[in-house]
């Protein structure tokens, strides 16, 4: 993996939706086999640290205090990448600006560790704040397997005990490989569990890394793993689908 710290002419980047998207960084150490942005070129193995990015974000700020749209953080990265975070604190540096200019915020993380305890006193001063805790993470599946905690689930009971507004997903939804079940048991009952299908294209990278991991994590499904990448998703999907509904486990779209 490649740091480089750069400097960026503006903070914001507006998303397919219309909402306005801040990232502290460029890039991912997570390395999620399914991640959506393994298909950006130049994305992989490499993480742009953006040092000027409050002050770019304050300044946006600045200009749009008279609307306050919803600020959304963390969609290329995970703000809170403890190889980059602990030392540059650049998403506390964004949260100091939302929290100081009252910006409602939807913040992302990938729930891989518990830094964003830190920052919990710039948290409880963002107004309308959302906090989503991206818990599908195979590392921490791997660690409920052996029965030992999921982070990122200590992490958002952790938070929503302080009394904050927190989502959980679990986006996409592998089965055989997600127990599911034991995520939803060890999660606090009132925070809400977004669930989804595998959105991959055939021939894609993510069908190659998820062929990979299925490999080394359940070599007995390989062949059905295949099978869904050939085309018969519908009764995987369909399992997955059906896991909605009781539990509040429930669908995408996710509300703020
Ligand atoms: S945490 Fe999110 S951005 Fe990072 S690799 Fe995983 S899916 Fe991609």
């Amino acid at each position: 993996m490649i740091f480089t710290t750069k400097e960026v002419d503006f903070a914001i980047e507006i998303n397919e939706y219309g909402q306005p998207y801040v990232n502290p960084y460029f890039g991912c150490t997570a390395g999620c086999p399914f991640c959506y942005w393994l298909s950006i070129p130049g994305w992989e193995g490499k993480i742009d640290i953006r040092l000027n990015i409050a002050d770019q974000l304050d300044r946006y700020c600045r200009e749009r205090e008279a609307e306050r749209p919803r600020l959304y953080m963390g969609s290329y990265c995970d703000p809170y990448m403890e190889e980059v975070e602990t030392e540059y604190q650049l998403t506390r540096r964004c949260l100091e600006v939302a929290a100081r200019r009252r910006f409602p915020l939807t913040l992302c993380t990938s729930a891989r560790s518990d830094l964003i305890l830190r920052d919990m006193d710039l948290l409880r001063r963002i107004p309308e704040l959302t906090i989503v805790a991206e818990l599908c993470r195979l590392d921490q599946m791997e660690r409920l397997n052996r029965g030992e905690d999921h982070v990122g689930v200590r992490m958002a009971n952790q938070l929503s005990c302080a009394g904050l507004r927190v989502n959980a997903t679990f986006a996409p939804v592998l089965p055989g490989v997600t127990n599911l079940a034991a995520v939803r048991e060890r999660l606090a009952e009132d925070i809400p569990l977004y669930i989804d299908v595998m959105h991959v294209e055939k021939g894609s990278v993510q069908e190659t890394r998820i062929l990979e991991r299925i490999s080394a994590l359940r070599p007995d499904l390989l062949d059905v793993y295949r099978a869904f990448f050939a085309g018969e998703r519908p009764e995987m999907d369909r399992e997955v689908l059906e896991m909605a509904g009781g539990d509040n486990i429930r669908l995408f779209p996710m509300e703020d």
